[in-house]
This record gives structure tokens, sequence and C-alpha cells, in this order.
């Protein structure tokens, strides 16, 4: 292990400082991305490695936890550490290393998806695999191993990262791949923030001849279908993604609209320096060329509503089935993955309450099953998911892993101060369901998974190594959030 041995530096350093209480004037709220909870906590911005270090000493001296955090992208708590100090890498976004020649670019934690494909489209490459949203940062997205809408063909996040280097709350600087520290790197990406701070990771990237992708939508009348389209689909498929309308009752139940996107082989764009330009990737200022798309939340606020939210899904469905159905057409890299960053602000809908999301991986053979249940019990209990999307997954070799060789269902569900209980025990009902089906969840996603749930998915043999390298990693245990107490206490044993 490359281990840079701290012990003299830390006590020259801020012996000092430390004797004073945490300062007030870095006190903040820190938010849920999904505003169902908020916290307040210290908040330090760290610019270099000698910052983080020097933060996990602050915490150490006060008797404070620290709680990592990238963007803020995850829907609950799972980067928020309420009285404790939160330690946002954003300012940490610069890039170290880009070869055009090979593809592999070093960049440090707070590097986005966003920072990342604007740097390196021009040269002809993409993320291999990116979130709904292009504002996750990269110690997210190793933190949580996040997965796209290729999951099934290209695995996560992770199977992409050639090495990285943590900074342990012990003090070791650690270079880990999958030669060197390869259990630190299996147990790091997936890991929650629970190992250590991401400081800098190196990525290989996909090639790519054309900024825009091939995209066919179509109408699906049931979740039967839905899922039939999905394997006969996805041995060819570069990405698959639909979406649901879970209002949909009787035989209509799961109905969606699919749309595959495929990249364009080498000599199919005839303009391909054009369509690999930023501007050309870049989502339009206006929505029908009309309304800024930075008013439309509040337009779209009259609709956050059952009765809104019903309408809004059927008319997508039938619009989707009828006029949209089964067309070709061609789309930017960056409007197909974003979708969601289309209209900005589009959570402040679920104000004032917030919204959980609700994503279960489910096994091919049950999957279909347990979603039919999901959906009705929803329907059952009054509160319908506002938005639905449904994706293929395989299994990986990550420690904490959240995948199956199956499928997961993502589900909106809006938070009131008069459903709020309802929500988290239909959460609970959901639970049985997809621990019967031998599912598993996702922590970026996750606000309402009990202690025994997580236990129960997991694994004893999987919690038993990830206790051991949080043991060496963080002996202290300065590392926590809200999430990690919430599921696994304080003792990791
Ligand atoms: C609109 C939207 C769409 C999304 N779509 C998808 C999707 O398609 N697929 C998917 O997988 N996820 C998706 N997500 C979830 C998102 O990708 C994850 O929550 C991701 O982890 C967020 O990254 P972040 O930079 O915001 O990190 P945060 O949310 O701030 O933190 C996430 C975790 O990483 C840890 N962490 C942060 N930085 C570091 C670091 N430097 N070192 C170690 N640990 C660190 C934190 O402690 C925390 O546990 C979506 C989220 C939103 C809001």
């Amino acid at each position: 292990m490359a281990v840079q041995s701290l012990e003299n530096q830390k006590e020259e350093s801020v012996s000092t400082p430390l004797e004073k209480p945490l300062p007030l004037d870095h006190l903040e709220r820190v938010e849920a991305w999904g505003m169902n909870t908020s916290v307040c906590s210290y908040v330090y911005r760290p610019t270099t490695v000698e910052g983080i270090r020097e933060v996990f000493q602050i915490a150490k001296a006060h008797d404070r936890t620290v709680a990592l955090r990238g963007s803020g992208c995850s829907y609950g708590d799972a980067s928020l550490g309420a009285e404790n100090i939160s330690l946002d890498l954003t300012r940490m976004n610069r890039i170290l290393d880009w070869s055009p020649e090979t593809g592999v670019i070093r960049v440090e934690p707070g590097a986005t998806i966003r920072n990342i494909w604007q740097y390196v489209i021009e040269d002809g490459w993409w993320l291999p695999v990116v979130s709904g949203t292009m504002f996750v940062s990269m110690g997210g997205a190793l933190g949580m191993n996040i997965h796209g809408k290729n999951n099934y063909g290209m695995g996560p996040f992770g199977e992409h990262v050639l090495a990285f280097d943590l900074l342990t709350p012990a003090g070791e600087l650690l270079r880990c791949s999958r030669e060197e520290n390869s259990e630190l790197f299996f147990g790091a990406i997936g890991g929650f923030g629970m190992l250590g701070c991401f400081v800098s990771v190196t990525l290989r990237l996909k090639r790519i001849y054309s900024g825009q992708l091939s995209v066919y939508a179509f109408a699906t009348p049931d979740l039967s279908t839905l899922f039939r389209e999905f394997e006969a689909r996805m041995g060819s498929a570069d990405y698959l993604v639909a979406w649901v309308d879970c209002f949909a009752t009787g035989k209509a139940l799961g109905r969606s609209l699919i749309h595959q996107a495929d990249y364009l082989a080498k000599g199919v764009d005839p303009t391909p320096t054009q369509t690999l330009r930023v501007k050309h990737q870049e989502l339009p200022e206006t929505i029908l060329g009309l309304i800024p798309k930075s008013i439309m939340w509040r337009f779209m606020k009259l609709f956050g509503n059952n009765w809104g939210m019903r309408l809004i899904n059927r008319t997508k469905y039938v619009q989707g089935s009828t006029l949209g159905n089964k067309k070709t057409f061609r789309q930017s890299h960056a409007a197909f993955a974003f979708l969601l960053d289309y209209v900005p602000n589009w959570k402040f809908i679920y104000k004032p309450g917030g919204l959980i999301q609700y994503q279960s991986f489910v096994p091919e053979a049950t999957a279909e099953a347990c979603f039919r249940a999901q959906l009705e019990t929803c329907q059952r209990a009054g509160i319908v998911p506002f938005l639905g999307v449904f994706k293929r997954h395989r299994k990986d070799s990550f420690l904490m892993s959240h995948a199956v060789e199956g499928y997961s269902f993502a589900l909106d569900l809006p938070v009131t101060k008069h459903n709020r209980e309802r929500v988290w025990s239909l959460a609970k009902e959901l639970n049985q369901l997809v621990l019967e089906a031998g599912g598993r969840f996702y922590f970026a996603k996750d606000s309402t998974l009990d202690s025994e749930t997580a236990r129960s998915y997991l694994g004893e043999e999987a919690l038993h190594r990830f206790y051991a390298l949080k043991r060496s990693c963080d002996p202290h245990n300065l590392l926590q959030t809200e999430l990690s107490r919430r599921l696994f206490g304080t003792d990791w044993k």
C-alpha cells in the first residue's frame, strides 16, 4: 500500500485552530435533492487534497463526523450529516489529464459529467455511462456506482474506472485499481462515501463518430409487452429506457413509451465535426420555441397533483402511441441522455413537501410480477407515482452492488405534510414485495429503507467484508451520513 504518513504533519499544522469551536459561519442548511429532508451542517469546501486532510483533522479534534458530498443529487439523505461536517467537493473540479488519442481522462472528484462531456466531445468521446442528470460529480458517480440506460450492456460507472486515489480518514492516500488495492477498489466504488474520499479518478471514455444518436420511439400497451420488447431488443440496442404511465389500470397497467437509441457508426453522420460541437448538444432555451424553459416548472406546478399528473401521463401516452409511435429520429447525446435537465428546477413542482424516488432492482424471473404488484399497491394506497422509469440491468462485481440480472423500476412519489407517514408505510409494503422477489435497492435513491431490509438484501458475507474495510480505512468512524446511520448504525460490526 502506498501509505503516506500524516501523523507528524497533523500535530504541527492544526493544533491552534482546532482548539476553537467549529465556526458558525460555516453553518448552512443542506438539503436532499428530493427536498424531503434537510439538515444544518458545518460546510467546508476545500480545493486541494491537503484541504481535505485538514477537514478530517478538524472533525477529529472536534469529535464530529464528516459527510462527503458531491453535487448533492442523491434523492435522499446519502450525503447529509446533521450538526456535523459536510465536506463539499464541488470546488475540486479540475481536469488533471486528458489523452484524445486513448480516451483516458483523469479528473478531480468534483468534476461533473457535464464538465467532462463538454471537455471531450469535440475530440470524439463520450462518457460510457451517464445518469439522467449531467450535474452528478465524479465523487458521487463512484460513491454510488451509478448506472445509465445502457446498464445491461455497459455495466455500471465503476466498470469504466481505471484507477482512483482515495484519501482515507486514517490518513492514507491509496492508489486503487483492479491490480492495486483491488479489494478497496471494489468496495469504495459503490461504498457510499464510507471508506474515504476519492481525490482523483481515472476513466476510460467511449469513442463516438457523431454527436447524434439514432432514436426509435414506440408505445407498448401493457406491462407484459414492455418486458417482451426489452428482452427482444437488449441484444442489439445501445440504450433502452421506458417511461411508464403509473396511473393506467386494468389491462393497460404498465403501458409505456420505449426509447431505444443507437450510436451512429463511423461514416454515417455526414457532418460529425458539426454535430460533435458542444453547441450542437445543448438543449434549446425555449420549449416549442416559445416558453423559456427556466419558467416551465411554474406552469407544470399547476399539474403537480394527482389529477394533473393523471392528465399529463395520459396525454403523453396518447401522443406517443399515435403521432409519435414507431418514429425514428436523430437526437444529440445530451438531449437523449439528460432529458430531465431539459426543464430546470422541474422538481419544484413537488414543493413544499418534496418527493422520494423509490427504485428497486428485481431479477428477470420475478420482475414482472413484482412491478405489477408495486403499481397495484401504489394505486390502492392512493399514492400514484407521478413518474415511472423502467430499465434493464446486469450483475456486477462491486461489493455493495445494487444491480441484478434483471430490471429496475424507479417511482417518483410526491411527499406532502399529510401523506408523509403513508408514503413511508407504502415504501415498507413495496420493500416486502422486492425482498420476496429476491431484489435489491439503491442508496442514491433511498429515503425509506430500514436497517433490517438493507442487511437482508446485502447479505452477511458482503457486509462482513465491507465492515472490515470500514474499520481499516476509517477506524474512528469519521465518515458517516444520515443514510449510513439509519441503515448501519455506528459500530460497523
Ligand atoms: C434527476 C436525477 C436523475 C438521476 N438519474 C440517475 C440515473 O439514471 N442513474 C443513477 O445511477 N443515478 C441517477 N441519479 C442519482 C445520482 O446519479 C446519484 O445520486 C449520484 O451519486 C449523485 O452524485 P453527486 O455528485 O450529486 O453526489 P452526492 O449525492 O452528493 O453523494 C452521493 C454519494 O457519494 C458520496 N461521495 C460524494 N463525493 C465523494 C467523494 N469525493 N469521495 C467519496 N464519496 C463521495 C457521498 O457521501 C454520497 O454517499 C439521478 C439523480 C437525479 C437528481
